[in-house]
């Protein structure tokens, strides 16, 4: 595949569009079964366009193994819309800016509107419905209707569920024994099952009767919702349905989340972490690497003509400051079975030696003093050293000295940092 370049000058975040959803998505759910004669069911939460749940056999739609099918979204129509509960106080900000008269935004904070010279209507928070005006509860059709009228942008509206994205299978795996599936379900299979129930039941009762007059119902539905999104956000949902179960929110946030424990990881290629201790006889603008990490690591040189003397030098002496030659091609040799005549243009991969400068961290990295350069100078040894100087700005305590874990040394392409 074959990608222009362009320059990224900014990220915006905005509510994923129903249209887009429907895009994104391969199949409608419908059915409130799971599975049909064993199998599971068409238009079900286990549809197997959603991507293959076994590790046998190829994914339905995009015909690839159990390693390479990344899984597939589907989409839920919803009876009437619904609140999302993490869009819920950007709706009530909009609602709040405008004159939900005449729809202008408000310029100043007064009790008339200056366009239609009535008065503003009162937003404030409800319960159930998260929000009421004049301490009447709005629904989420009657709020959608209001979004639309105001049409600040496109966007506005879609903080509001009209159709509910549902995440491919392999978000929520049956527990599996031996590669054959047993039929438990994950909580948010279970939670969506719900939801496609309700729905049903809704559009039902909606076909005789308008959103106002079965709130009753719709407030159920409200509340799956909200369990299944993000269940901390809505008080009596909390108490009525089992605490443990878990909701997209909690796959998020918290320690062991996907932002915290998967993505913000703590290792990464070019770095070793270990135990520090204080040494007297250290500069401030030095850091103590045991001699084993400093042949661990290592730096990437390029080879040009001031320095492909001492290094074809280095690899005739067989003196061990080399570890790998980066060809021009890409192909990588480990001088420990070569010994090539360089050239211009290649790499040199060499281990870390005195007076190289590397990044030296401690977490947590709470300001930018807790990320700092420092010129290597090779120990004996197993621990990383400081001059007692600079363990104020690291937090690093020397009460316990080798008590301080987490560091990491970071070294970069040196030319650049000098
Ligand atoms: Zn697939
Ligand atoms: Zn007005």
């Amino acid at each position: 595949m074959y990608f222009k370049s362009a320059n990224v000058t900014g990220l915006k975040f905005e509510p994923w569009s129903a249209e887009s959803i429907i895009n994104t998505s391969v199949v409608e759910i419908k059915n409130s079964k799971l599975y049909d004669n064993q199998k599971p069911a068409k238009g079900g939460l286990r549809d197997p366009m959603l991507g293959i749940t076994s590790r046998r056999g190829h994914c339905e739609c995009c015909q690839q193994n159990w390693f390479k099918c990344p899984g597939h979204f589907g989409h839920l129509h919803l009876a009437t819309p619904m609140y999302h509960a993490g869009w819920v106080q950007h709706v009530t900000k909009i609602l709040k800016a405008h004159c939900l008269h005449c729809y202008t935004p408000h310029k100043q904070k007064k009790k008339k509107c200056d366009a239609c010279l009535q008065e503003h209507k009162l937003v404030q928070k409800h319960d159930v419905w998260f929000i009421q005006i004049n301490k009447k509860p709005l629904l989420p059709c009657e709020a959608l209707k209001l979004l639309e009228k105001i049409q600040l942008n496109n966007t506005a509206a879609h903080a509001i569920l009209t159709v509910l994205p549902i995440p491919p299978n392999c978000v929520r795996p049956s527990p599996t024994m031996g590669g054959d599936e047993i039929r438990g379900e994950d909580d948010l299979t279970r939670t969506l099952l719900r939801i496609v129930r309700m729905n049903n039941t809704v559009k039902k009762h909606l076909v005789s009767q308008t959103p106002q007059k079965i709130t009753n119902i719709l407030k159920k539905l409200q509340e799956v919702i909200n369990v299944y999104i993000y269940r901390a956000r809505n008080s009596s949902s909390r108490s009525k349905i089992n605490s443990k179960t878990t909701c997209i929110g909690d796959r998020l946030r918290h320690k062991t989340g996907r932002l915290r424990g998967t993505l913000m990881g703590k290792r990464c290629n070019f770095t070793a972490r270990g135990v520090v201790g204080p040494d007297s006889r250290m500069g401030m603008h030095e850091v103590g690497i045991p001699q084993y990490v400093a042949d661990t690591l290592t730096i990437t040189e390029n080879i040009h003509k001031f320095n492909i003397d001492k290094w074809q030098d280095d690899i005739n002496k067989k003196s061990n400051a080399i570890k790998f030659i980066v060809r021009a091609d890409g192909k990588r040799l480990d001088l420990r079975y070569n010994k090539p005549q360089l050239q211009i243009g290649w790499k040199v991969e060499r281990k870390l030696q005195n007076g190289d400068i590397g990044l030296f961290n401690r977490q947590p990295s709470l300001h930018k003093m807790s990320i700092m350069a420092h010129y290597v100078k090779i120990l004996p040894g197993k621990t990383f050293r400081l001059n007692l100087s600079c363990t104020t700005p690291y937090n690093a305590d020397c009460k316990y000295p080798f008590l301080s874990p987490f560091l990491i040394i970071r070294v970069y392409k040196q030319t650049s940092k000098r």
